[in-house]
């Protein structure tokens, strides 16, 4: 799927979604007024979640900021498009904070490191090792 047929998908999920007679209860998703989502535009393109996602994913690369967080949409502003850069910059931390943790957890299990592991990052490891390394 090219970022021009994710666009154009989008665009059709939108529209059907606004038709007249169109009944918003009908399409509650987790409670959540109805909206498109990725689930919907993998139906439309016929292909898996995952190809959607990695639709959305070289979408973003290509420099179309698409919008996932409550319905997905590209993004109209700046204001959009620097929130959904905000919110991959945290989601970055919390997977870099994830990362050294299960570095870390590997320290402690037996066996050999591999050698090209990076080491944890000591803004993180410190916390967790705190008592357990001499001062
Ligand atoms: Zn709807």
């Amino acid at each position: 799927m090219t970022t021009e047929e994710l666009v154009r998908l989008i665009e059709a999920e939108a529209a059907w979604h606004r038709m007249p007679g169109h009944d918003p209860r009908e399409h509650t998703v987790w409670g959540s007024p109805c909206r498109v989502t990725i689930e919907a535009i993998a139906d439309r393109a016929g292909v898996a979640r995952r190809h959607a996602e990695e639709a959305i994913q070289t979408a973003r690369l290509e420099g179309v900021p698409i919008i996932t967080a409550g319905g997905i949409r590209v993004a109209q502003t700046a204001a959009e498009a620097t929130a959904l850069g905000d919110w991959l910059d945290a989601r970055m931390d919390s997977q870099r904070r994830t990362r050294d943790a299960v570095y870390a957890a590997a320290l402690k299990l037996p066996g050999p490191v591999r050698p090209e592991a990076p080491a944890p990052s000591q803004a993180h490891v410190e916390p967790m090792t705190l008592g357990l390394v001499a001062a």
